[in-house]
């Protein structure tokens, strides 16, 4: 008794605090240009790429490699003329 009993909670309190889609940094920085993209035609990335969006609230990394994307393709729109 107890032993199982901890198990299923175990179980049950990694379910409810890791997000069903979650990513890694690796994944995520594939998905950048994307996410920037779908920026970019003003939509919400939040609707359309969520894994990301739920990424980059986590991690500091990957947030800073968005702003600077962000910046690298606003460079590259106002040169591609
Ligand atoms: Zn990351």
């Amino acid at each position: 008794m107890g032993q199982s009993e901890k198990f299923w909670r175990n179980l049950v309190h990694v379910s409810l605090n890791t997000e069903e889609n979650e990513i890694d940094c690796c994944q995520c920085m594939d998905l950048l240009d994307q996410y920037v993209d779908v920026l970019n035609t003003g939509k919400d990335p939040a609707l359309i790429l969520p894994e990301i969006e739920q990424h980059l609230k986590m991690c500091d990394c990957c947030h800073t490699e968005l702003e600077a994307l962000i910046i690298a393709v606003k460079i590259a729109m106002q040169t591609d003329d």
